[in-house]
């Protein structure tokens, strides 16, 4: 029997992992490689670790997990159904999802991880090979040769041979990076053009635990997306009842000392502020001394592929956090490149799958897709704000809900469905024209009317 061909994938993160269980069900051997140690057991990676976040997914990730025959337990992953915004008078808002009825929810991105990697290692043991603590050296992509060097101190270097290459190596991508550089001696077209924007802001993370969670009154919003917009801070309810949240608030960012994060947490959200002190007696001091969490940056890439080598995820596309599509887009990708590899052995008598075309087909399926989120998600295009901003989204909203045949749901709504992201931006478009007409209709009668008269 032939040898099946060779997968490497570089990052074990959530493309990584999900990409590396599509390739094995088509019939690739699997090479796995991780800077990191991988997650050692749910606890320590849900909610505990300073470094990881909540994830708000949506269908788009929940359908590219299911057709892997991936049912993330609920025990990670839990409903987040609305919003509850507490206002600075001490008064609550709270609203509900209208996205159709598209279920949203939340989950660590760790947490994520370390259920992938577990499916990965106990259902497809034999069909693939882990290296972690190994991070991507070089590729020769003529003798189609990666390189990885383990982050140890003094660790050895692992070379393999690949068919396809599948860099899922996150926003500092090293396989973007060698990409590049590959280009730069032996371009191959259409050119490849790159462009970074960094993202100015970071912030700073916390967490209760469940126990702590569950006797506190803000329990009762556990499955909402709780902010308060003085603090720019939020409270996400995790699967396991814990919290997670977060400030990106500056001042509370840059405070030095014990004392001013306790002023300013008590001017504004004491009741969470006595939480997290009931968590941690050192809050305050801790808190100061939590190194800023960065938020990465925009990737736009005029293409993911060469060769044989495709980038997915947010090596290919990553984009600022601003609406928790990030990791929504990336499983997208790997539903993607599974439907195309479908493609392509169905169309081959041996059911072969030709990895240049697997790679240059996906890039041209989803290069503008990909660009039209990173775009909106820069300039938050979707979420106007400002009262001009929330007019337009009451007028489209409530023109949704009067006469759906004809509005439909918002372009904001629709990154809850399936529809491009290209399609989304088209409709953004359509809605900024209608908003126009409605803002200037009037004041053009108004005009006419006194001229007239
Ligand atoms: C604060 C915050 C909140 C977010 N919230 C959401 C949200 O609500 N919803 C959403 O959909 N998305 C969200 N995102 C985005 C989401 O986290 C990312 O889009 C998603 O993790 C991308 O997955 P990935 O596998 O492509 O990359 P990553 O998750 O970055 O994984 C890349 C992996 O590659 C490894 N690696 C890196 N370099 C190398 C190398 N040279 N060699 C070997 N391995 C390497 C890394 O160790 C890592 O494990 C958020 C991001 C942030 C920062």
């Amino acid at each position: 029997m032939a040898s099946p061909p060779h997968a490497v994938i570089v990052g074990a993160g959530p493309a990584g992992c999900l990409t590396a269980i599509y390739c094995i069900r088509r019939g690739f051997h699997v090479h796995l490689f991780d800077k990191r140690t991988p997650p050692a057991t749910a606890d320590r990676y849900v909610g505990s670790d300073s470094r990881s976040y909540t994830m708000l997914l949506t269908c788009r990730a929940i359908e590219a997990l299911q057709a892997a025959q991936v049912q993330v337990p609920s025990s990670l992953m839990g409903p987040l159904v609305g919003g509850c915004v507490h206002l600075p008078n001490k008064k609550t808002r709270v609203f509900t999802y209208t996205n159709g009825n598209s279920a949203s929810y939340g989950i660590s991105r760790n947490g994520l991880v370390w259920y992938l990697q577990r499916v990965l290692l106990q259902r497809y043991a034999s069909h693939v090979s882990t290296h972690f603590e190994y991070e991507l050296a070089k590729i020769d992509d003529d003798k189609c040769v990666a390189v990885f060097q383990s982050t140890r101190e003094g660790g050895d270097s692992i070379q393999v041979e690949y068919g396809l290459l599948v860099g899922a190596d996150g926003v500092s991508s090293k396989t973007r990076s060698e990409m590049l550089r590959l280009e730069e001696t032996r371009p191959e077209t259409p050119s490849l053009t790159f462009k970074y924007t960094r993202n100015p802001e970071s912030y700073k993370s916390f967490y209760v635990s469940p126990a702590l969670a569950k006797s506190s009154p803000l329990y009762v919003h556990h499955s909402y997306v709780q902010s308060w917009p003085a603090l720019n801070m939020l409270l996400v309810g995790m699967a396991d009842g814990s919290f997670w949240g977060g400030s990106k608030n500056s001042e509370l960012l840059n405070a030095t000392s014990g004392a001013a994060v306790e002023r300013i947490f008590r001017e504004t959200a004491p009741e969470v502020y006595d939480l997290l002190c009931q968590q941690n007696s050192d809050f305050s001091e801790d808190y100061a001394k939590q190194p800023r969490i960065s938020f990465g940056g925009a990737v736009v890439l005029s293409r993911f592929h060469r060769r044989n080598i495709v980038l997915v995820g947010d090596a290919a596309h990553a984009m600022f956090p601003s609406y928790g599509t990030g990791c929504n887009a990336a499983l997208e990708d790997c539903l993607l490149l599974d439907r195309i590899m479908d493609e392509l052995a169905s169309s081959n008598a041996q059911g072969a799958i030709d990895a240049c075309k697997l790679a240059a087909e996906f890039s041209r399926r989803r290069v503008e897709d990909a660009h039209a989120i990173v775009d909106m998600s820069t300039d938050l295009r979707l979420l106007p704000r400002g009262p001009v901003g929330i007019l337009q989204m009451t007028l489209l909203t409530s023109l949704g809900g009067l006469l759906p045949g004809l509005f439909g749901r918002t372009s904001y709504q629709l990154l809850w469905s399936h529809v491009p992201f290209k399609s989304i931006m088209q409709k953004k478009r359509v809605e900024d024209t209608v908003f126009a007409v409605a803002l200037v209709a009037p004041v053009a009668a108004l005009l006419f009317v006194l001229k007239s008269v």
